[in-house]
């Protein structure tokens, strides 16, 4: 059986066929493509953006996203976490918000600074 997918590691998104049971990619283009392809069917990821709630900066919510891609299957456990948590500023952008989210080995970290404000 093939799974039919678009690469979108890079702006040509080639279209790729998947052979599944035997793991081979046909259509892309690069060494790239190919990885894709394989992740897609096998264990795809992704990279989620987001929000946590923030208290003592001038805005209420501090902009966040995973280092790296994470199981498609947990983004809906991973956002139920980032929902949960509260951080406090000062925040400077790269921190790490929460370790090892889910135990996937991949850290949520903050992608803006945000400075201590006076209330
Ligand atoms: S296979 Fe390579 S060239 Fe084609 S879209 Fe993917 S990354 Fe780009």
């Amino acid at each position: 059986m093939n799974k039919e997918l678009i690469c979108i590691c890079c702006p040509m998104g080639c279209h790729l066929s998947v052979d599944i049971e035997n793991k081979k990619v046909n259509g892309n283009t690069c060494k790239r493509g190919e990885v894709y392809g394989l992740n897609e069917v096998i264990n795809p990821v992704r990279v989620i953006t987001s929000t946590v709630k923030i208290k003592g900066a001038a805005f209420t919510v501090l902009p966040v996203k995973t280092k790296s891609g994470i199981p498609k299957k947990l983004n809906f456990e991973v956002m139920k976490v980032i929902n949960s948590i509260t951080v406090k500023a000062p925040i400077k952008c790269g921190d790490i918000i929460i370790k090892n989210i889910l135990n996937t080995g991949i850290d949520l970290v903050a992608t803006r600074s945000m400075e201590k404000v006076n209330s």
